[in-house]
This record gives C-alpha cells, structure tokens and sequence, in this order.
C-alpha cells in the first residue's frame, strides 16, 4: 500500500467520522483550515510516543491509537480547554493493514467520544512513533494555569492513582489475567482524559496539572516556588490495586508512578469540598495543603516520610 492509498484508506475516513462546524478544511488539502470562534482562542499541546521508550513493543494498535490521542487530551483538560482538532504524525516500519485499522479503530473511538477531528497529519517510514498535536478552545481571558497556589490551599486529586503504574507488571500476563489484573491493564491502556473536569475547574478558578510523570513529580510542576504537605493515608487507591499490592504498596504507586492522568489541582480552603462536575460521580480527594516553604513533605502515621533519603524502593517501608 503506498503513502495516498493509506491516506485514503485509513485517515480520510477518520477524519471524516466527526464533523467540527470550525474546520473548513481537514484532510485532502497541503494544510487543514480551522475557524476560531469569535471570544474564543486555541490552546496547542503535543505529544509523541515512541516504540521502547513511551510504550512498550507490541502494544495492542488499538490501544496505542486511543493513548496517542488521550495524553493529548488530558493536557487539554488540565489547560481547561474544549478539544477542537487534532494532526497526526505516523512512522511506522510497515504498511500492516490489520495493524493499521486496529489503530485508527482506537482514535477514532476517544475521537468520536470526545468530538474532536482529524484535519491532517504525516505518514513516513521508519522505527514505530505517533505524535499528535491537539487543538482546543478556552473562552478569551481564561486558562487553568499551574503556579498560582495559595499557601493554606488544599490540594486535590480526581480517581485513583497508581494503577497504570502496577499494569506496567502486567504487560506480559496471559490473555485471560484475574479481573484485578484487567482493571489495571485496562486503566494503562486506555485511559480517560478528565475533560469536563478541567472544564469545571477553569469556571472555579483553580490551578491544575495532569498526573502523567507521577504524583510527587507534578506536584512540582503544580506548585512552582511554594511546597506541599501531603497526607500519605488520603492517597486515593482503588480496591483492585490493595488487593494486588497491599494498602501500602498501593500508595507507594499512588505517589510515585506515572500514566494515570488524573488532575492534580489546587482548591480553596475556605470555599466548599470540590464536587466535580456531573453531580460528582469522579470522586474528588482533598490530599494535603500547600505551604511556604518550597518541596513536598509526605506525612504518615508515624511521621514524616522522606522521600529524597529513601527514594521510589524504599519510602514508606515503615508505614500504612
Ligand atoms: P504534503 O505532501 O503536502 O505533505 P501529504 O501527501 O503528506 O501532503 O498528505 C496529503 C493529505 O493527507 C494532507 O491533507 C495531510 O494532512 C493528510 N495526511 C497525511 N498523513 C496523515 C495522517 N497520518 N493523518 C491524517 N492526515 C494525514
Ligand atoms: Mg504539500
């Protein structure tokens, strides 16, 4: 199959499965025209994934295809934005043509459900890699922006953490793993851009980032020059993960490991527990406060857990 027979096969159609009154024109032209709507601007993010580095070799196409686009969605749903339109970069070894459908199947999915569209993109030749850059859409004046943190805020979190980092354990199991395994495979392999809840928090005002480095990693990002307090027994943890880990090595994931892409954001003290959007049916934990003094402090039961003495292995051997 050359480049345009695949173009025509595979890209046009998903382009063409959502209709965005915005695109003017999407794919078929040397380059997409896209309408901002007036008091409107676009917010741009992108991000590639590369075989070996990003994902592991042999990822299910179909699963890769929903993961390119939703880590491109869920740093638009920590900007706040509506997702607008996407372009799609391809480099792949070889023309498989199951492979090929079986990956633009999983875009088109989280595409569809999240209405944004396809308006062009790149396919060339060589080791296996996806970048897509994503576009959305913030009212003029309004962003949820990192670094704005009050001291005495709360800081907060939305799901449970840690489960894409356990499934990283699970890759090879077998086709049929217990329900556990499955739901944390399920949890690294397709995960949910937190979308109306960015929406929801850049109408509260609030600061965000998304959780794709791992908690204490975008704390950082969150908080710039002020610190964190964070209580080690708040860590949401889902039942699934402390039944293949125990509570503790649960939050040991909870706190340090990647992928789950949950929102990380801070809330007022004074104002109302965060619901969420939708009458709260994504569960939203307050896990600790923002302080002075810049660096984040995990406190447990027994006191203080040092991370930066102990490191990812052994923090919290003591502890939950
Ligand atoms: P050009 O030679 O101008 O770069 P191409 O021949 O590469 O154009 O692409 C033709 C059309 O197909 C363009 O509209 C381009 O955006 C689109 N296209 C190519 N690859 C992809 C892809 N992976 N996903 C979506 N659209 C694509
Ligand atoms: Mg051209």
């Amino acid at each position: 199959m050359d480049e345009f027979s695949l173009i025509d096969r595979f890209w046009k159609p998903l382009g063409d499965a959502i209709t965005r009154s915005e695109v003017i024109e999407g794919i078929g032209n040397d380059g997409a025209v896209v309408r901002c709507p007036p008091g409107q601007n676009q917010v741009v993010t992108m991000d590639t994934l590369l075989e070996g580095v990003h994902f592991p070799r042999n990822m299910p196409p179909h699963a890769l295809g929903w993961r390119a686009l939703a880590v491109n969605l869920s740093d638009l749903a920590a900007m706040g934005a509506e997702p607008l339109c996407f372009t799609l970069s391809v480099t792949l070894p070889e023309a498989s043509e199951s492979w090929l459908a079986a990956f633009a199947d999983g875009i088109g999915a989280l595409a569809v459900q999240e209405n944004i569209q396809l308006v062009g993109g790149d396919t060339t030749r060589g080791p296996l890699s996806i970048t897509i850059q994503a576009q959305g859409l913030l009212p003029d004046g309004s962003a949820v922006r990192r670094g704005s943190a009050q001291v005495g805020d709360r800081i907060c979190v939305s799901g449970t953490l840690g489960e894409a980092g356990e499934a990283l354990n699970w890759l090879d199991a077998a086709d049929a793993p217990a329900p556990a395994v499955s739901a944390m495979l399920e949890r690294y392999r397709y995960p949910q851009p937190r979308l109306a809840l960015g929406q929801w928090l850049r109408e509260a005002g609030a600061c965000a980032v998304d959780v794709s480095d791992g908690l204490l990693a975008d704390l950082g990002h969150l908080l710039v020059d002020r610190g964190a307090c964070v209580d080690w027994q708040a860590l949401p943890v889902s039942p699934e993960l402390v039944s293949l880990r125990g509570a503790d090595g649960a939050r040991r994931l909870a706190a340090s490991a990647g992928d789950d892409y949950e929102l990380l954001y801070t809330w007022p003290l004074d104002a109302p527990a965060p619901s969420g959007p939708n009458g709260g049916t994504l569960p939203q934990t307050v896990i600790g406060t923002v302080t002075q003094e810049a660096g984040v402090t995990l406190l447990g039961p027994d006191g203080r857990i040092n991370i930066a003495e102990q490191g990812y292995t052994h923090f919290g051997a003591h502890h939950g």
